[in-house]
């Protein structure tokens, strides 16, 4: 099925000042828009992906790991976090890409909620990669497990086929895009006394959906988005679910509203051998299972910079601009790095970037001019205590970020509508965290979203 927008404009290819050869890792949305965006500068194109389709994350299995927490790293992957409920957190208006709007349709089998279910972002993301040709660049089934440099400065990607006779196959390109997500490798909460703690653990990498947590008694531990939804779900099954959270109260707990078996713990102080979770102020519950909502690791065990890239803390780093590690800059760039965005906009304006450096049109600074940069946010960083792992945290600032590479790129800065709709999203998500994908105020911004996809048929 076709986007509405049969007759969408596409931007002109670009004439560009040199033509590279680029491998892309990963077709994931950030991975799509790095294809579109590299070709239409006028580069050539091959995109690798592990699975059998487009859309990354977005692909919903029911499958999930043999280890609930993700510990063993022999273990086979499974690439998506998607719980079988999911719906999106952001409007479909203001998340999906600025060249490619995510309307609603009302044919077929599509969901055109405001805020809709996991299958119709998968929709749109295959819509995108038909729009504008990307299958075609794609190698399926085709995982890289090595990239690195060569001494003539080109990188060396190796890859196999996925369940094929073949051997690895090492081909040389001028520069490397990594788009190979961050939402899989758990991170998990460091608990004194678990090892010996007699119950179940599991981490939301695994989360599915709630029947297994029937008439348990759980401890849910973070505040993300995935752990709002998730406490409420396992609530309608379980008997008791305690959210424990830095960002609780130490002082006393409180049942959620609206909720008479959820209660909002502080972080707990330990586990214990015979079942029980101790909380502070002496408080012990005796629980069957503690469910880690408590976020991932970046991780690119595929890659070889020879220690010049590193994740310390969860720091992806050097890196300029969140992008272009200084020293191996424009020929390895990373897409989808930051948190706290709107990731599909941010995705297209960072291709555009490196698109353009590549191709000369688009200029960067020295080496040592990104390096003192790179050292300056660091140094700002650590001077107001934010730690290493929030290094890639763009509460606050992400709109600033992408009008600068918007800047660089001669390309329109982000709409009005869709600076105001995501923050009016996050009043209302807080506000109404039951209800937000229901309820909302901002209806006038959605008209006006509109009215801009419309300008784009022609
Ligand atoms: P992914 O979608 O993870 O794609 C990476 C791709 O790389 C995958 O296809 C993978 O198979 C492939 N790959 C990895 N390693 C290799 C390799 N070695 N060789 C070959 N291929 C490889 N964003 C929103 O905008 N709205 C939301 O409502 C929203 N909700 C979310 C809910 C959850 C639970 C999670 C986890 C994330 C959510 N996000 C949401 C963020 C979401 O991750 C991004 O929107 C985006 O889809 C990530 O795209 P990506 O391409 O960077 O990564």
């Amino acid at each position: 099925m076709r986007n509405p927008f049969l007759s969408i404009r596409h931007f002109s290819t670009m004439s560009p000042v040199a033509a590279c050869h680029v491998a892309v890792i990963g077709a994931g949305a950030s991975g799509l828009a790095a294809a579109r965006h590299l070709r239409r500068e006028g580069h050539s194109v091959v995109v690798f992906e592990k699975e059998s389709q487009v859309g990354g994350i977005w692909i919903y299995t029911n499958h999930t790991e043999p280890d609930p927490l993700g510990l063993d790293p022999t273990r086979p992957r499974v690439h998506s976090s998607l719980y079988s409920s999911l719906r999106t957190n952001l409007p479909r208006e203001s998340m999906g890409f600025r060249e490619y709007p995510f309307a609603a349709k009302k044919t077929g089998q599509r969901d055109p909620r405001r805020f809709p279910g996991h299958s119709e972002v998968l929709e749109y993301l295959k819509d995108y990669a038909s729009e504008f040709g990307i299958g075609e660049l794609v190698r399926f089934e085709t995982e890289v497990s090595r990239v690195w440099r060569r001494g003539s400065g080109k990188w060396e990607v190796r890859s196999r086929k996925k369940n094929g006779d073949d051997e690895d196959i090492n081909e040389a390109f001028d520069a490397v895009v990594v788009c190979n997500g961050h939402y899989t490798e758990p991170r998990i909460a460091h608990i004194p006394g678990v090892d010996r703690w007699p119950g179940k653990q599991i981490h939301s990498h695994n989360y599915r959906v709630p029947e297994p947590f029937q008439n348990k008694i759980v401890v849910l531990i973070g505040s993300s988005a995935s752990a709002v939804d998730i406490s409420r779900e396992i609530a309608s099954v379980a008997n008791e679910v305690h959210i424990a959270s830095w960002s609780n109260s130490t002082e006393e707990s409180a049942t959620l509203p609206g909720y008479d078996n959820v209660w909002l713990r502080p972080m707990i102080e330990s586990a214990n051998e015979d079942g029980t979770i101790s909380f502070p102020h002496g408080l012990k519950i005796s629980a069957d299972i503690i469910l880690h909502c408590t976020g991932y690791k970046y991780h690119f065990p595929f890659l070889d910079t020879e220690g010049i890239v590193t994740v310390d803390d969860n720091r992806v780093g050097p890196l300029y601009k969140h992008v272009f590690p200084p020293s191996l800059a424009p020929w390895l760039s990373f897409v989808g790095l930051p948190w706290k965005v709107a990731p599909f906009p941010q995705y297209e304006l960072q291709c555009e970037w490196i698109a353009g450096i590549l191709s000369g049109r688009i200029s960067l600074p020295s080496e040592e001019e990104m390096t003192k940069e790179v050292e300056a946010f660091y140094d700002s960083l650590k001077a107001s205590g934010v730690p290493k792992r929030y290094t890639h945290n763009m509460t606050g600032y992400q709109f600033e970020y992408n009008d600068w590479i918007a800047m660089q790129c001669g390309t329109p800065k982000t709409e009005e509508w869709r600076i105001k709709m995501y923050h009016a999203t996050s009043l209302n998500r807080n506000a109404r965290p039951e209800s937000y994908r229901e309820e909302w105020e901002d209806d006038d911004l959605v008209m006006q979203a509109y009215q801009d996809f419309a300008k784009q048929i022609s």
